[in-house]
């Protein structure tokens, strides 16, 4: 049988499950979207059979002359995208297997083992792989750590001071869990000012940047990485672009990537993103952002208005921190409580959170996936009430019923696939 269904009835099983909890079930975890039925289409062509060592018009392999214009594509329009209208002097590199890959080719690049970085820590906002110690950039690399003052946003002047102290060899900019827009200007100063190399990991707001409702990074930074499956809403994958980058920079950055961390580029994958790229360069996509940003406002206004906090007070972008310290629930006892009603939200550490990083007391929520399904600010009013009848009464069973009710009936309203 040529089909997996009659092949292997066990994971066809599994696939089948997984499409209906993503039609079934609300999802919130900002990090994840639903790609596109052709960017899906690009990921299972026949371009996964490709091997294609090297860059387009450079291979190691033969019978490169397809896939060549399938990265040629995807790099022209990247630059396009993150460009602000031009494509002069963008550099831009489609290879990366995923955003991990992306910020560990940029390290490799650009420092030698032992160095001193400054990220964000994750406990605050960062990612692992901004100098996290359980991760190879905190491993390798010295990596000193800045953070959210009380009131949730990032003190810029503690910053410099610890530019100052520590003297990095590149300062780490981006998260995966802050709300707020990020002065790039302010972070490229304090990296001249130690003369540090600005790295931005724009992993998360990526889409938002694309469609020009977040700052763009990279008229600031030395270099930038993104995922592509975020906000992007493009394949799993990672990227690296800059804005005018000196040759010797061009020239690390290429051969870090390949041979330096990876060997043959996922062609399937890198047409994906090409789909993915010509889709957000669509007027559709930047009202599609626009929708993200009030979706999640309306959200956290909900959300304060039923007497939980937002770190940092609100939102600017497509993602909110609840803090949950002192409500009675815990982080984890609130995922698995939404969990059960249908919504799906992580766990997420707050600012002073008293809990270990496992329990935390606080909740991830973001919209980019909901607006792909066609939420609009009522329809994410009507889903924050519903998140905060299950954090009122996260052991009662009748409300997290009752809520599943409601959750099943405004998924129907919004199929993902159709
Ligand atoms: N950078 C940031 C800011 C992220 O939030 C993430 C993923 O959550 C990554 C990098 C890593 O991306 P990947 O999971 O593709 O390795």
């Amino acid at each position: 049988d040529a089909r997996i269904e009659g092949f292997d009835p066990e994971l066809a099983q599994a696939i089948a499950d997984e499409a209906r909890r993503q039609e079934d079930h609300v999802e919130l975890i900002a990090s994840e979207n639903y790609a596109s039925p052709r960017v899906m289409e690009a990921q299972g062509s026949v371009l996964t059979n490709k091997y294609a060592e090297g860059y387009p018009g450079k291979r190691y392999y033969g019978g490169c002359e397809y896939v060549d214009v399938a990265e040629t594509l995807a790099i022209e329009r990247l630059k396009q995208l993150f460009g602000g209208g031009s494509t002069d002097g963008m550099y831009a590199n489609v290879q990366p297997h995923s955003g991990s890959q992306a910020n560990q080719a940029v390290y490799l690049a650009l420092l030698e083992p032992g160095d001193t970085i400054l990220g964000m820590s994750l406990a605050h906002g960062g990612h692992l792989t901004h100098g996290a110690k359980v991760n190879v950039s905190g491993k390798l690399f010295n990596a000193v750590q800045y953070g959210v003052n009380d009131q949730g946003l990032i003190d810029y002047d503690e910053v410099e001071k610890l530019a100052v102290e520590h003297q990095p060899k590149m300062v780490v900019a981006g998260f995966s869990a802050y709300s707020q827009k990020i002065d790039w200007a302010r972070f490229r100063a304090i990296a001249d000012k130690v003369g540090a190399y600005l790295f931005v990991d724009m992993a998360h707001v990526a889409g938002l940047v694309a469609a020009g409702v977040y700052p763009n990074p990279l008229p600031h930074a030395h270099v930038v990485t993104s995922t592509t499956h975020k906000t992007l809403r493009g394949p799993r994958g990672g990227i690296i672009v800059a804005q005018d980058p000196s040759e010797e920079l061009v020239k690390k950055l290429q051969s870090i990537v390949f041979p330096g961390i990876q060997g043959g580029p996922l062609m399937h994958v890198i047409a994906a993103k090409a789909v993915a790229f010509k889709e957000a360069l669509e007027p559709a996509f930047t009202e599609y952002q626009q929708q993200v940003v009030k979706n999640a406002q309306a959200m956290a206004k909900t959300i304060i208005e039923r007497g939980y906090k937002i770190v940092s007070g609100g939102t600017e972008n497509h993602l909110m921190l609840i803090d949950m310290i002192g409500k009675g629930v815990t982080g984890k006892a609130a995922e698995a409580a939404l969990g059960k009603a249908h919504i799906t939200v992580n766990k997420n550490a707050v600012p002073n959170d008293p809990q270990k990083p496992f329990v935390t007391s606080g909740l991830r929520i973001g919209t980019p996936a909901v607006t792909t399904r066609g939420y609009r600010e009522a329809d994410c009013v009507e889903l924050a009430h519903w998140i905060c009848d299950v954090l009122d009464a996260p052991d009662d069973g009748d409300v997290i019923a009752a809520v599943r009710g409601k959750v099943t009936a405004q998924c129907r309203k919004f199929p993902v696939y159709g």
